[in-house]
């Protein structure tokens, strides 16, 4: 327990989410625990946050153990904590989900205090190239912080965010939590985050944070209502596909995902992010064109589903594509290649004829000439014979 706080500077705690029983995630495409992922990770805040002035690192847990959530953010209190940063890794239930997130606190003065943290982190792993799933807080029944670790850290007076670096369950984002470096590397972004948003220093700099973001505490805040609409129709069709118009909207959170059937719902695509979407210019395109390649001998089914920054869907009316007759394929006329020595000349008629007639003529001559030669010859032999 300190008591001398003001001496001691900036007091931090990282909390290593789960431990001991509690394992966290097993969906790693690779196979790695969550709960030794976020030790590795939440070490490695540690290590670099001690190289600044004035500060104080503590870590909830620095081995494979269990500890309630309400002892972690005891621990914190007991040290003073001027802010408490829970570090995990994120998995979804179908593995469709791919991104970076933080949760924040939905009390102020703590969710104030949580957007400014989260908003540039989330700029450090869009420059790492992760897909922004959002600052956003998280709502129970009752109304209050779902997250236990929020929960019981405001409580006790102490700003707290949860940070869900990627999805270690889909192919997107494994490649960012695949190594022991990868880990290292993003407790490395964290701690220059948590030293910047703290005013830390270190050879007297302090590391400069990208705060820019279109929009205010209101995008944070959990809505539970799904999308207001997705209504498709089609824009153009050929005989290799389909161009599917989308207008897609929500009333007070962003669209981050589509994805769309061919099949009636028996398989769908993997998600894709909304045309236009841009978590910090808070926007997405409300209207977007899909071409979709498909077998157009076989009936196609198609719609669509668009997802909010929690999750919410709506999906789309279907549309029926009737399979196309199979296109009657034009017979090429087959093609001879004649060498030139052989090209045959063209049939003169003139020419012809008048070769005929010469040969006519010619027989007729001939024919002429061996009647007067016998003729001579037969009257020869008379006068010998003295006839
Ligand atoms: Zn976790």
């Amino acid at each position: 327990m300190r008591n001398e706080r003001e001496q001691m500077g900036t007091v931090i705690v990282i909390d290593p989410g789960h431990g001991g029983e509690n394992e966290g995630t097993l969906e790693h495409l690779y196979g790695d625990i969550e709960k030794e992922m976020t030790l590795d990770t939440s070490r490695a805040i540690f290590d670099a946050l001690s190289e600044y002035e004035d500060v104080e690192v503590y870590l909830t847990r620095e081995e494979d153990k269990d500890l309630s959530l309400g002892e972690r953010a005891e621990y914190a209190k007991s040290v003073g904590a001027d802010f408490m940063f829970s570090i995990h890794y994120n998995a979804s239930l179908d593995h469709s989900l791919y991104g970076a997130e933080v949760w924040i606190p939905s009390d102020e003065p703590y969710m104030k205090k949580g957007l400014d943290f989260a908003i540039p982190m989330l700029h450090y792993f869009d420059e790492e190239g992760l897909f922004i799933r959002g600052a956003k807080t998280r709502i129970n029944s009752r109304g209050r912080n779902y997250y236990g670790i929020i929960r019981e850290a405001t409580a006790r007076g102490i700003p707290c965010v949860i940070i869900e670096h990627c999805h270690v369950d889909h192919e997107n984002d494994v490649g960012y939590c695949a190594s022991p470096e990868d880990l290292i590397r993003f407790g490395q972004l964290d701690a220059q985050c948590i030293a910047g948003y703290l005013g830390l220093s270190k050879d007297g700099e302090t590391p400069i944070l990208n705060n820019d973001f279109a929009g205010d505490e209101s995008s944070a805040r959990n809505t539970l209502a799904d999308p207001l609409c997705c209504d498709i129709s089609v824009e153009s069709e050929d005989d290799t596909g389909v161009v599917i118009n989308v207008k897609a909207e929500d009333a007070d959170s962003l669209l981050l995902y589509y994805d769309y059937t061919t099949d009636g719902g028996s398989s769908f695509t993997q998600k894709i992010p909304i045309p236009g979407y841009d978590y910090f210019e808070q926007k997405y395109d409300r209207e977007f064109s899909c071409r979709i390649d498909l077998d157009r001998q076989k009936t196609s089914d198609i719609y669509f589903r668009v997802y909010n920054t929690f999750n919410g869907t709506k999906v789309s009316k279907c549309i029926r594509l009737e399979a196309r007759p199979r296109p009657v394929e034009e017979e090429e006329p087959e093609l001879i290649v004649v060498s030139e020595e052989f090209q045959p000349k063209e049939f003169d008629v003139k020419e012809e004829k008048g070769t005929i007639i010469l040969w006519v003529l010619l027989v007729l001559a001939l024919s002429l000439t061996a009647v007067l030669i016998s003729l001579l010859i037969r009257r020869g032999n008379n006068r010998n014979k003295g006839i």
